[in-house]
Parts: structure tokens; C-alpha cells; sequence
């Protein structure tokens, strides 16, 4: 499950303002949506829908017939514990147990990053060059690290999001490194053995698992591909969302380096290849 932010990643308005709106305006709010919408009602519980549910103005009138009021009755319960969840979920930002790291890479979009461990952050050692790459970089650790920082109430909105955006191009380039180690390529393995990387859309290639893998090393150049080991062949990841990922956070080395640690996964390269006919007959190479 991954929680809203607020305007295109910038600070946890959203859940402040969630966490603020009164249970009553909720239920009744949640009442009135019930009614209007279709059958499969949990559907609507998502993005946009529920913003507008929970900050919706005022209570609607009530004029329902006694019909469809103890059909919603049934269905506000039903929905009511799912949102309660739902609800702790993105509302509890001071108490909730969700690190910064684990909130990211639930982020939609963010399905090919692995958690990195706080240990490997922690260690200076390994982020050694990263603070002449990332603006408010203190401030992006601490972010990153879910450590209190005394000076966020002194920034502004703005600043806060620089800092947002300064702490996923940080944890980027951590996570760059991170995945070259044992206990990285180790992380990576369970999301390869889920296919969680995509798999390759050429017929030929059966639906061999992809890794990810960038086109450059240098932040900003392009976007994260997917590269297949069978077909030895690189594509765009098929959510639109995975195709705004920075391809330096996965780095041109990531692929290789994990078939050569893995040799046995290394599949048998594509051995069919695909003839271009017509009425049959193959095409005369000219
Ligand atoms: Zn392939």
C-alpha cells in the first residue's frame, strides 16, 4: 500500500490535513459517497476519490430511502474498518512505525528499488563523495534516516520539498552502491525470483525475468531500463510510472554484476528468432 503526498511529492500535506479532518465529517462524507457510487465500492478508495471524500466540505442532507440507507449502512461498516486502516495508515505520521525508506519504496513508481539498511547508511564510509552531489544533504540524510530534525520547522514549504527531492536523489545514489554489494545483489535477488523487475515483452523470450538497469551513471541523463539476460537486450519498463525513474540508481553495472554472482540464473541465450514472411515465404535478404 503506498500513501498520498501531497502535489506531486511535496511534503506530507496531505496527511497532515487528514490526520486533522473530524471523524464525523468523515463518516458522513463517506455516507454520501456510498450512495451515489456503483456496487464494488471499494474501487473508489483510491487516490483522488478519497481525497475528496476527506476533505469534502460540509455533511450532505439526508434523503435516502430506508432501501438503499441500510445498504449503505451495511456497506459504511464494511468499508468503514477498511478505511480505519486505511486511514491510520496515511494520517499517522508521528506515531507509525513506517520508516522513510519503506514509505519510498512503496511509493508507486518506486517498485524496483530495494530497502536499503540503515546500517549501510549509517557508515560514512559508503556515502563517501555524496554530499558534493546532493543539495541539503544533512538534511536529506536525516530525512532519509527518520531522524528528527530541529531545523524543519524553520523551513518553508519550498525549502521542505527541496529537501524531499533532495533525499530521493540521495537515497538514489545510496542505492546505486548499495545493490553492487553482497548484501544488496542478495535483496535484489528475491525481487528477480518475484519478477518484480518486469519481464521481457519479446515473444521469442518467453517471459524471462528482467533486472533494471540505467543507460548511464550520471543522474538525469535517462530513465531506468529493463534489461533482459536472454535476449541480452534493453527496454522500457512497461508502467509509466517506472519510466520516470532516474536510470543512475540502478546503474550500468547492476545487471552484469548480478549474472556473474548468479551464473546459474543466467538462462540460455534466445536461440529462436523471429523470420518476416509473406504468403509464407520468407523474405530474400537483399
Ligand atoms: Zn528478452
Amino acid at each position: 500500500m503506498y500513501r498520498e503526498r501531497g502535489g506531486g511529492g511535496g511534503g506530507g500535506g496531505l496527511r497532515l490535513e487528514m490526520g486533522n479532518v473530524d471523524r464525523k465529517r468523515i463518516n458522513d462524507a463517506l455516507d454520501k459517497h456510498l450512495e451515489r457510487s456503483s456496487p464494488s465500492t471499494s474501487r473508489a478508495f483510491n487516490g483522488k476519490d478519497k481525497q475528496s471524500i476527506f476533505t469534502g466540505a460540509k455533511p450532505p442532507p439526508d434523503h435516502r430511502d430506508s432501501r438503499s440507507a441500510s445498504l449503505a449502512e451495511n456497506k459504511r461498516s464494511d468499508e468503514e474498518s477498511k478505511t480505519d486502516s486505511e486511514e491510520s495508515d496515511v494520517s499517522g505520521s508521528d506515531e507509525d512505525d513506517t520508516s522513510w525508506i519503506s514509505w519510498f519504496c512503496n511509493l508507486r513508481g518506486n517498485e524496483f528499488f530495494c530497502e536499503v539498511d540503515d546500517d549501510y547508511i549509517q557508515d560514512d564510509f559508503n556515502l563517501c563523495g555524496l554530499s558534493s552531489q546532493v543539495p541539503y544533504y544533512d538534511y536529506a540524510l536525516d530525512l532519509i534516516l527518520d531522524v528528527e530534525s530541529s531545523h524543519g520547522d524553520m523551513f518553508t514549504e519550498e525549502q521542505n520539498e527541496l529537501v524531499e527531492s533532495a533525499a530521493e536523489l540521495l537515497y538514489g545514489l545510496i542505492h546505486v552502491r548499495y545493490i553492487l554489494t553482497s548484501k544488496g545483489i542478495a535483496t535484489m535477488l528475491e525481487k528477480y525470483k518475484n519478477a518484480e523487475f518486469g519481464r521481457c515483452p519479446r515473444v521469442y523470450c518467453c517471459g524471462q525475468p528482467c533486472l533494471p538497469v540505467g543507460q548511464s551513471d550520471i543522474p538525469r541523463q535517462s530513465t531506468v531500463k529493463i534489461y533482459c539476460p536472454k535476449c541480452e537486450d534493453v527496454y522500457s519498463p512497461r508502467s509509466r510510472f517506472q519510466n520516470n525513474i532516474d536510470g543512475a540508481y540502478f546503474g550500468t553495472t547492476f545487471p552484469h554484476l548480478f549474472l556473474m554472482t548468479y551464473g546459474h540464473l543466467k538462462p540460455q541465450k534466445a536461440s529462436q528468432s523471429y523470420a518476416p514472411r509473406v504468403f509464407g515465404f520468407k523474405l530474400h535478404k537483399t
